[in-house]
C-alpha cells in the first residue's frame, strides 16, 4: 500500500551554500523552516487524526535541505519529536534528503538509531565537470562512498539525478544514470534543470551563459533514463517536479510542463507501440491491440500526440484498440483478428 506520507520542508536547512540552480523556496512555495519540535509533534498528531489515512502505513519526510548536514542538535530535535509516533507504531518511518558529502559513519548511524530507514541522496549527476560547473561541492567519489555506506548498513536509498544542469548534455546524463544504476538505488527522481528566480542559474541565462535544455530534449533523454532504469529494475518514483503556483510564479526559464512526468511515460509508451506496431507481418489484415485501461491517456497523448503519430506513420491502419482493466501498467498484445476466439 503507499504511504501517507507527512513531510516538513526544511528549505535550504544544512545546506553549505546555495547550489547554481537552487531556490527551495521558490520552487515549493513554502517553508517549514521555522518548524520546532513541538510543531512537528502537533503536525503529526493532527495528520493523524484525518479518516483519509485508512490503515496506509503512515512516514514522515524532511525535505528540501541537507538533513545530516543540521548540527547534530537540530537533528536531534526534529527526530526525537517523531520517535513517540514511531514507537506507538503510528509511524512506519522517517526518511530524509541530504548531500552525498554529509554521509559519513557516524551521521548514518545518527539517522539509523532514530528511525530513519530511507535517505535520497540529492546525486545530481555523476559527471565531475557537470559537478564542478553545478558547484555542487561534492565528487562522483563522495557520492559512490555514500551509497556504499547506506547499503551496508542496510537503509533504503534514493538518488535525485537531474538533466540539463551545466555542462550537461545527452550522454553526460545518460553516463550519470548508467553510474547511479551500478550504486544499485532503491528509488530515483529525476528532475529537468529550470531557471527559478534567486538562483545563479537565472543569472547566467540573464547574461547568456546559461541556455537552459528544450522541453522535447529534456523528455527524450529522460525517457532514456526511464527506460534504463526500468530494464535495471530500479523504480522511478518523480519525474519533474511537483506542479505548483509558486513554481510557476518564480519560473524565469526552461523545460517546465504541469505532466512532465506524464509526458515522459507517454512517450515511452508511443516508443513500444510504434516497435510492436511494426512488427505486424501483413498490416492489411485486421488486429487487435489491447492495452491496460490505466494507460488510456498515455495511449492518446498530451493533446493527442501520440495518436496523431501512430496515425501518420499508418501504424493504426486496420487496428481497433481495446482497453482492459485487468491488464498491467504498460502491458500490450497485439493479436491477428483471425486468430481471436
Ligand atoms: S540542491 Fe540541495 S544542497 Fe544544493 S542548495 Fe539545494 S537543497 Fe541545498
Amino acid at each position: 500500500m503507499t504511504p501517507f506520507i507527512i513531510p516538513f520542508f526544511i528549505a535550504h536547512q544544512g545546506c553549505p551554500h546555495q547550489c547554481v540552480f537552487c531556490n527551495q523556496r521558490a520552487i515549493a512555495g513554502r517553508d517549514d523552516s521555522a518548524v520546532t519540535p513541538s510543531r512537528i509533534r502537533a503536525a503529526i498528531s493532527e495528520q493523524l487524526a484525518w479518516p483519509r489515512l485508512q490503515g496506509r502505513p503512515v512516514q514522515v519526510a524532511f525535505y528540501g535541505g541537507s538533513f545530516s548536514c543540521l548540527e547534530r542538535g537540530v537533528q536531534l530535535g526534529y527526530l526525537q519529536a517523531v520517535e513517540p509516533f514511531l514507537a506507538s507504531g503510528q509511524v512506519e518511518m522517517v526518511r530524509v534528503s541530504t548531500r552525498p558529502d554529509c554521509l559519513d559513519r557516524d551521521a548514518v548511524v545518527l539517522l539509523q538509531d532514530y528511525g530513519v530507514g530511507l535517505v535520497e541522496v540529492g546525486v545530481q549527476s555523476l559527471h565531475s565537470e557537470v559537478l564542478a560547473q553545478s558547484e555542487r561541492g561534492h565528487s562522483v567519489t563522495q557520492v559512490e562512498e555514500a551509497f556504499a555506506l547506506l547499503h551496508e548498513v542496510g537503509m533504503t536509498v534514493g538518488g535525485q539525478l537531474m538533466v540539463g544542469l551545466p555542462g550537461d548534455s545527452p550522454s553526460r546524463a545518460l553516463g550519470s544514470g548508467r553510474k547511479l544504476c551500478a550504486l544499485r538505488p532503491d528509488l530515483v527522481r529525476i528532475y529537468p534543470t529550470l531557471v527559478v528566480t534567486g538562483s545563479r542559474l537565472a543569472a547566467w541565462y540573464q547574461m547568456g551563459s546559461y541556455q537552459p535544455w528544450s522541453l522535447a530534449k529534456s523528455v527524450l533523454v529522460c525517457v532514456a533514463l526511464k527506460e534504463f532504469f526500468d530494464q535495471a529494475g530500479v523504480t522511478v518514483i518523480r519525474m519533474g517536479l511537483q506542479a505548483a503556483r509558486a513554481l510557476e510564479d518564480n519560473l524565469v526559464a526552461g523545460p517546465y510542463h504541469p505532466a512532465f512526468g506524464e509526458m515522459v511515460l507517454s512517450r515511452q509508451l508511443f516508443k513500444k507501440l510504434r516497435y510492436i506496431l511494426r512488427q505486424r507481418c501483413n498490416p492489411s489484415l485486421p488486429c487487435q491491440l489491447n492495452l491496460a485501461s490505466r494507460d488510456r491517456s498515455l495511449f492518446t497523448g498530451i493533446r493527442n500526440e501520440n495518436l496523431r503519430r501512430l496515425q501518420s506513420l499508418g501504424l493504426l491502419e486496420n487496428v481497433d484498440v481495446f482497453f482492459n482493466d485487468h491488464y498491467p501498467r504498460f502491458k500490450m498484445t497485439l493479436q491477428e483478428k483471425q486468430f481471436l476466439p
